[in-house]
């Protein structure tokens, strides 16, 4: 259902003075999930080369133009990623939870339904299930984010003007849209979709309406993925899938799993995101250097872990233990929970990390291999963090600020400090401009 969205609704302080700017044709929008600033930072160091004296800059902060607050509609101002999806996308502040719906579970109107009902086409591209709730808060209506059967059949059945609201979707979540009481890849089929679920399928897409799912739900871990950079792979043939829209197009690209590592408290596997989601943002970039008349806008929901890069009073932070490490903690402890005798623990720990631990660490690690899988991931993941002198402070989310990068010729726009709604607001804005 989508409701009349006048201009004057969305809650934005600064829209009115750049109301004569020209609005780009298309609009390219890029979350990562759980990105606060210290991801950012922790990302520029550990990709320094050691060689020179200076830190070189990364993408993420040639592009880094301003700050967003993120606080959710109740006075907790820590907000969950469902939230948070709603005020990027619809403007509007809503409760923890919440997928495009207001606290009477009327449903919001999202940029992506806006688009859609002036001819523009539309996409989300996401490393979760696809109905996960950042991209399910841009193509559905939900009281709840946790209703993942009700969400992927809204994908289907939230129409505009009669029409499905996203002509791309590309991530994961095939348990999700083949079940028992509703086999939604047919539906879509029936409804003119290419259908991928393969890495060679999503090469083979040619053209839109097109939904790639490659995964029961989400992707195994960037660092533990053997197909290289998943998210790049994906941007790469989404603007090329979208390139040709007449009337320009939307597409919501998310680094869903740099929140899934920071819940996780696993350093190697944020930075493993990042680079993944950085090189996905150089492809954007790239097009839009080709395509002049495109903005691309970059932020986060929330942050999540409090990252520290330095902790208990150690002033270092050392990335070349991190560097190091091959693999995700839940994967790591899964290989040496499998070994056969403890005796060859530390041999398979050092093929695993590189890192070298004491007598006592060595004990430590093999106390937690015969508590388990979570115990030992546990301690895999404080021995890094440990050696490298990494902190966090919680596995959830806070309320740290997000960064906010633009590029294109409307950047300006998006400087300085500004409320999560307020991005929405002026992307809106761009494309209510739209004849
Ligand atoms: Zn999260």
């Amino acid at each position: 259902m989508l409701k009349k969205l006048s201009l004057i609704s969305i809650a934005c302080l600064t829209c009115a003075s750049f109301s004569a700017i020209a609005a780009p044709k298309n609009v390219i929008y890029m979350i990562g999930d759980g990105m606060g600033p210290a991801y950012l930072a922790a990302y520029r160091y550990y990709m320094d080369n050691p060689d020179t004296k200076v830190v070189e800059r990364t993408v993420f902060d040639d592009l880094w133009i301003g700050n967003a607050s993120t606080y959710p509609d109740d006075d907790t101002v820590v907000t969950d990623s469902a939230a948070a999806a709603t005020a990027l996308s619809s403007t509007h502040k809503t409760y923890n939870g919440a997928i495009a719906v207001d606290h009477d579970h009327k449903p919001l109107t999202t940029m992506m339904e806006i688009a859609k009902a002036k001819g523009m086409q539309t996409g989300v591209v996401v490393t979760a299930q696809i109905n996960h709730a950042t991209p399910a808060g841009f193509l559905a209506h939900d009281k709840s984010r946790q209703n993942y059967d009700q969400i992927a059949d809204d994908y289907i059945d939230n129409k505009v003007n009669g029409q499905i609201v996203a002509d791309l979707m590309l991530g994961g979540g095939t348990s999700y849209f083949v079940r028992k009481d509703r086999n939604l890849v047919e539906e879509f089929k029936q409804a003119g979709y290419q259908y991928a679920d393969s890495w060679t399928g999503l090469k083979a897409l040619n053209k839109l309406p097109a939904l790639g799912l490659f995964a029961p739900k989400g992707f195994v871990s960037a660092l533990d993925n053997p197909e290289p950079l998943p998210l790049k792979q994906m941007t790469e043939k989404a603007l090329e899938l979208l390139s040709p829209a007449e009337k320009g197009f939307v597409v919501m690209i998310e680094g869903s799993q740099i929140d899934w590592c920071g819940h996780a408290n696993d350093i190697a596997c944020a930075m493993a995101e990042m680079h993944d989601f950085g090189e996905a943002i150089k492809v954007a970039k790239a097009y839009v250097d080709s395509h002049p008349d495109t903005i691309l806008v970059v932020t986060a929901d929330h942050e999540t872990g409090g990252l520290s890069l330095g902790a208990n009073g150690n002033y270092s932070w050392k990335r070349d233990v991190i560097k190091k490490v091959k693999h995700s903690g839940d994967y790591i402890a899964g290989q040496l929970l499998a070994l056969k005798d403890d005796k060859v623990l530390y041999q398979a720990w050092l093929g695993l990390t590189g890192l070298e631990l004491s007598a006592d660490e060595q004990q430590l690690l093999s106390k937690a291999r015969a508590e388990g899988q979570k115990a030992l991931a546990v301690a895999v993941k404080q021995r890094i963090d440990h050696h490298s002198t990494t902190g966090w402070t919680s596995g959830g989310h806070t309320a740290a600020d997000v960064p906010v990068l633009a590029y294109g010729a409307d950047k300006q726009v998006f400087a300085g400090f500004q409320d999560n709604t307020e991005i929405a607001a002026k992307l809106i804005q761009f494309i209510q401009q739209k004849k």
